[in-house]
């Protein structure tokens, strides 16, 4: 074992300033910004911006853009973009049964990506598959500066490290994964909750991007949500922050598995609607043709859902008080089988409010967990 403090720096990963690093990450943000617009947001002189950045168009990170004319100021205004040729990340997405990799560049855009089963569910085994797929990249991306795994669990820096608490999936208890996995791979390494890290992605280059204050849920195999407040996006003490999974729907419901009548996780994961159906051989996509077909029992069990959703998202909404809600994942069909009930369920939750509710329904593809890894790269040689 190396010496635990030591850690890479991240691969040819510059030094950056504040103003630079700020600079950058409005850029990566909000897209093309002519300079007067990013000095104004980072409330920095013109000419420390100017500094700012030629030091990021030296090291490739950004380049002048098309010339806007803005009538207002009736001159031309030069816009800076990122960079999507040069600086790459690695993100990863580990299940309890396979690895999805992807390379994606600074503006976290996917450029290469692989799935593979797991080979066993071992830590050795993992992080050696791991350094294999990275292997692979490295030799078609030479400039992979760091990279970032997610995966369900609790996971938090405990005595300065940082840990897979837990893991059910994987059946992982205490792991210092991210460490491990730097000592193989010789670049940084970030592991976080999956919800956690799609919660960044949507934070910095989804559908929340630039919002102070958001919360994003997901819905398919399990129940997610994840929190940004203040700009940061909430951990928690045991990395537990933002659970609402179990959270109790209706007390006289069925049981969830882990000792509560009528929670969410009763009501709303697709193998709870599977189960509330009682159709033998039924899978989630059955489920979601039976009820668009009418069937009576699939209808209700997705009315159930939505109404579990609904007491979730209204929950958030008088909690947290977000800018906007994302709701994405793979289990989007209770959306259109029972937004009446979603709707009825919220309104009966929030407090009373003039404000409509700021729902943002996005489609979901399974390569966003892992480029949602590599966006915790990208966020951590960033510093955020
Ligand atoms: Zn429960």
């Amino acid at each position: 074992m190396s010496d635990p403090n030591v850690t890479p720096s991240a691969r040819d990963w510059p030094y950056l300033a504040d103003a630079e690093r700020g600079a950058l990450r409005e850029l990566l943000i909000h897209g093309p910004l002519p300079r007067a617009e990013i000095a104004r947001r980072l409330g920095v002189s013109r000419a420390s911006l100017t500094r700012a950045t030629r030091v990021l168009m030296e090291q490739s990170m950004i380049t002048e853009g098309e010339v806007a004319l803005r009538a207002a100021m009736g001159r031309p205004s030069e816009m800076l973009v990122v960079r999507h040729d040069t600086h790459h990340f690695l993100g990863v997405k580990l299940t309890g049964d396979a690895v999805f990799a992807v390379v994606t560049d600074l503006g976290a855009q996917i450029v290469a990506s692989v799935e593979e089963p797991l080979v066993s569910t071992s830590v050795s085994d993992t992080v050696d598959q791991i350094a294999a797929i990275h292997a692979r990249f490295a030799e078609r991306f030479d400039d992979i500066h760091a990279a970032g795994v997610c995966l369900a669990g609790d996971l938090a820096r405990v005595d300065g490290r940082q840990i897979v608490v837990v893991s059910f999936f994987l059946q992982w208890r205490d792991v210092p994964l991210a460490e491990l996995l730097s000592e193989r791979l010789g670049i940084p390494v970030t592991a976080d909750n999956d919800v956690r890290a799609l919660t960044a992605a949507e934070h910095w280059f989804g559908a929340g991007a630039g919002c102070d204050s958001l919360a994003v849920v997901t819905v398919g195999a399990g129940i997610g949500s994840g929190l940004v407040v203040d700009g940061a996006v909430v951990t928690g003490h045991h990395g537990r922050a933002g659970r609402l999974d179990h959270l109790i729907v209706d007390s006289n419901g069925p049981s969830c598995g882990l000792g509560h009548r009528g929670c969410a996780s009763a009501y709303l994961p697709s193998e709870s609607i599977v189960e509330a159906i009682g159709v033998p051989d039924l899978d989630y996509a059955g489920a979601v043709e039976l009820a668009r077909a009418g069937h009576e029992g699939a209808q209700r069990a997705f009315d159930d859902a939505g109404r579990a959703l609904g007491v979730l998202i209204g929950t958030i909404l008088n909690g947290l008080d977000p800018e906007k809600i994302v709701l994405t994942g793979e289990g989007l069909a209770v959306v259109e089988l029972a937004g009446d009930s979603i709707d009825r369920s919220i309104e009966a939750v929030r407090l009373p409010s003039e404000q409509p509710v700021p729902l943002d329904v996005q489609p979901f593809e399974f390569t966003e967990w892992a480029r949602a890894g590599a966006v915790v790269a990208i966020r951590s040689v960033l510093h955020f």
